[in-house]
């Protein structure tokens, strides 16, 4: 029997990495989870993940430290024999006025949520060369095609990750890989929960209202999209009906950029 595919999901202890980790692992990938947590969210996570039969590993990679995710990508092709599917997931945010923005906030979000993204292909690409075969996905977000107030870091993050989504796709478009970007909107996370609670509290609301009031304001269809949605877009990026996607963006933000 051939060994199964392997997935490398970054930030896969919570959210959206959680749900794309439970996809894979549905579709028959072996996976490599990564995030931060306390060890019950992580054995949770692992156990959850495997509950779905195939094999799981975790590596406990901080992604703003360049040798963390060398050993990271290493740990995956020595634990599983190679990587065929790399998504891009972990993020974080922090909201402030630009000239309020602290520094290290603004070095963090980059590090995180764009430069890991490039440390993660450089060093994952070269396998995926040699066997003429790989598949990219980068987690951005509608911040990576329009913008925000408070959120410079964030935004600028993720317009950056589109870039290197399409430099990637041109330089291995001839070799067998495909790199492409998911772009959500508002998705029920808890990236998300702590800014509807920053807003419940500025705003004197209930966690429903404020809820709402983020919807409202930004997301046409009302309704949050579902972590299963942007699992079941990545599974599909990776099979044969996707292998001439590739350099491109798959929005799913219930018409929040259409306005
Ligand atoms: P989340 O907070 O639930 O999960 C983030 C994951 O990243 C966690 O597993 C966390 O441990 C991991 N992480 C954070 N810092 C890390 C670090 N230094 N090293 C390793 N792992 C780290 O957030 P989420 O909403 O699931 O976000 C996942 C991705 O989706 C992010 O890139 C985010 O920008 C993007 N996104 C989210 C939304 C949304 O509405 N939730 C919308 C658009 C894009």
């Amino acid at each position: 029997m051939s060994n199964p595919p392997v997935a490398l999901i970054t930030g896969s202890t919570s959210g959206i990495g959680l749900a794309v980790a439970h996809g894979f692992a549905k579709a028959g990938y072996a996976v490599m989870l990564n995030g931060l947590g306390s060890q019950a969210q992580i054995d949770d996570a692992r156990s959850q993940v495997g509950a779905h039969g195939g094999e799981v590993d975790f590596h406990p990679a901080d992604l703003s430290q360049a040798d963390q995710i060398e050993a990271m990508v290493r740990a995956t092709e020595a634990r599983f024999g190679q990587i065929d599917v790399l998504v891009n997931n972990a993020g974080i945010q922090h909201t402030a006025r630009i000239e309020d923005f602290p520094i290290e906030k603004w070095n963090a979000v980059i590090a995180i949520n764009l430069t890991a993204a490039f440390h993660a292909q450089r060093l994952a690409l070269p396998g995926m060369q040699a066997r003429g075969r790989g598949r990219i996905i980068n987690i951005a977000s509608v911040h990576g095609l329009v913008a925000s107030v408070e959120k410079s870091a964030y935004v600028a993050a993720k317009h950056g990750i589109l870039g290197l989504t399409k430099v990637c796709a041109l330089e291995n478009a001839e070799s067998g890989i495909t790199c492409n970007a998911i772009c959500p909107g508002w998705v029920l996370t808890p990236l998300v929960q702590k800014q509807i609670d920053a807003r419940a509290e500025r705003e004197g609301l209930s966690n429903a209202d404020a809820e709402r009031a983020l919807l409202v304001e930004k997301q046409p269809s009302l309704r949050f999209t579902r972590p299963e949605d942007i699992a079941g877009t990545a599974v599909f990026l990776c099979s044969p009906a996707a292998d001439n996607i590739t350099g491109t963006t798959i929005t799913l933000d219930g018409g929040w950029t259409a306005r």
